[in-house]
């Protein structure tokens, strides 16, 4: 073992950054090691943070200091039998010391309801990912880790089996910093044109990004890793997305109530079961159908006056713009642009067949209130007829929040490359794959945080026995 300073550098200041760099200054400094820690963050301070920033960071935790004892089953049925178990046995095993890692550093959990309904317990980190990012950037700086802003990871200095350094991007110039151990972090494709083309066909290109933190995800590690010979993982075919409303300028402008009324096309005609499941389970489906599958990409959630008697409707809806509004239902197709004859056929249709025992109607569980089976597409809950003004109707378009498809790492968040680990190189969060089908809900930030302080303890070991 040589006295030589060692470096670890990370790449992105998300969840799994931050965990990343605070864990290895934290466990340098318990062992003893001299490690200078230096996080590259593409952005400014002022927009650094990637989906992180502007994400309400719910997590998929019984409490903060449990998960479910079905988490791991459940992770598995989300990726459809395909994911790995050991790496989610690692996250359910690892979630509540890391939930009590985070709480340390000042941040206080609450158990808020999500959205309308009920579903899997989650937590959340009180003030979400803004304050996450505050509490652990202030954290990271005083632990001694140098963050290098507008600085952007362009590639990895091979060295042997292994890295010698990171090339970068800094006002303009090109130069190489040493790196004895690397962190990837830096987030999915979701920002990367021609990658979401390459993955998800023509006109995937242009869907709407979530959140102003989202653009920064372009890709750049997978790409890194790859270079370096890096295994994937993940279904490239996977991404997260959301039903938004395209007017509004707010970070997810989700509107959440489509469930409780149905959802027209430009032509006026239904697309899908509305009431197929929680949102939870349905919004990514519909949101792809909407991007890619509708006419102008762009559909309308219509409903009437009772969505205004549904408690704390509300907290469903995150557009900052009231509904499209109006006395008849043909006023309001006139007033969104949609085909007021198949507008007034489709909801006629509709609601011949909605004619379950609307007491039953709950907005806060799948009610079973189906509409009768001859509906087509069918509506299995939440199926009361639309009959009284005022009518409303809500526009709605796809947006993307991440993608699955990224690098392979083992429970350790070590980079594989044909079955073993690359020395000296991890990954953690939305960069690495694991997902498949359906993103597991809840899990995407708990996972960063839980890999990314891994990653950290596990690189800073690796320097320690250099
Ligand atoms: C609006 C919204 C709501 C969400 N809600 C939830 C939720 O409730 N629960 C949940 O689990 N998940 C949620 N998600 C998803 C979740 O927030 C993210 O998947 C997770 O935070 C990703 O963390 P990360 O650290 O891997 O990446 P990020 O937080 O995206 O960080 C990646 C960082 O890498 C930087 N970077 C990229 N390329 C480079 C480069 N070449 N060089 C240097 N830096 C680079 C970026 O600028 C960024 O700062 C939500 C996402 C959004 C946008």
């Amino acid at each position: 073992m040589t006295d030589r300073t060692k470096h670890l550098v990370i790449v992105g200041q998300g969840a799994a950054g931050l965990a990343a760099a605070l864990s290895a200054a934290e466990a340098a400094r318990e062992r003893g090691t001299s490690i200078q820690i230096t996080l590259l963050e593409k952005a400014g301070e002022d927009e650094a943070g990637g989906n992180t920033r502007w994400s309400p960071s719910y997590m998929r935790m019984a409490g903060p200091d449990r998960v479910e004892p079905t988490f791991v089953g459940d992770m598995l049925a989300a990726t459809q039998g395909r994911g790995d178990r050991a790496y989610f046995e690692r996250l359910a095993a690892e979630a509540p010391p890391a939930a009590a890692w985070i709480s340390s550093h000042g941040i206080e959990f609450h158990q808020p309801v999500y959205y309308l309904a009920k579903g899997p317990p989650r937590i959340q980190p009180v003030g979400g990912g803004p304050a996450i990012i505050a509490a652990l950037v202030q954290a990271a700086k005083a632990a001694g880790v140098a963050i290098r802003y507008r600085c952007d990871a362009r590639a990895l200095v091979r060295a042997g089996n292994g890295i010698a350094g990171v090339e970068i991007v800094e006002h303009g110039e090109t130069s190489t910093i040493a790196a004895d151990a690397a962190v990837l972090t830096s987030g999915g494709f979701q920002g990367n044109g021609a990658m979401m083309r390459e993955h998800f066909g023509a006109g995937a290109e242009s869907m709407k990004l979530i959140s102003p933190g989202t653009r920064f995800n372009t890709g750049d590690g997978i790409r890194m890793a790859a270079e370096l010979g890096a295994g994937m993982s993940g279904d490239w075919a996977g991404m997260h997305s959301e039903p938004i409303d395209p007017r509004s300028g707010n970070s997810a402008p989700v509107v959440l109530v489509y469930p409780y009324g149905i959802v027209v096309d430009r032509t006026g005609r239904r697309m899908f079961d509305e009431g197929g499941g929680l949102v939870h389970e349905t919004w990514e489906k519909f949101s792809r159908d909407i991007h890619f599958d509708a006419p102008s990409r762009e559909v309308y959630a219509i409903l009437d006056s009772r969505l205004f008697a549904i408690a704390d409707y509300g907290r469903a809806i995150r557009s900052e713009v009231p509904p499209v509004q109006a006395d008849t239902l043909e006023e309001l197709a006139g007033k969104i642009g949609v085909d007021a004859k198949n507008l007034a056929q489709t909801i006629a249709a509709y609601n011949a067949l909605a004619v379950g025992d609307a007491a039953r109607f709950d907005a806060t569980l799948c009610d079973g209130l189906a509409a009768a089976d001859t509906l087509q597409p069918p509506k299995s809950n939440w199926a009361r007829a639309i009959t009284e003004p005022p009518f409303v109707a809500y526009p709605l378009i796809g947006a993307i929040a991440y993608t699955f498809g990224g690098i392979a790492t083992n429970p350790n968040a070590e980079v594989q490359r044909d079955g073993a680990p690359i020395p000296g190189l991890y990954a953690a969060g939305e960069i690495t794959g694991h997902f498949y089908g359906t993103a597991p809900n809840a899990v995407s930030v708990l996972r960063a945080f839980v890999f990314g302080r891994i990653a950290g303890r596990e690189a800073t070991a690796f320097l320690a026995r250099a």
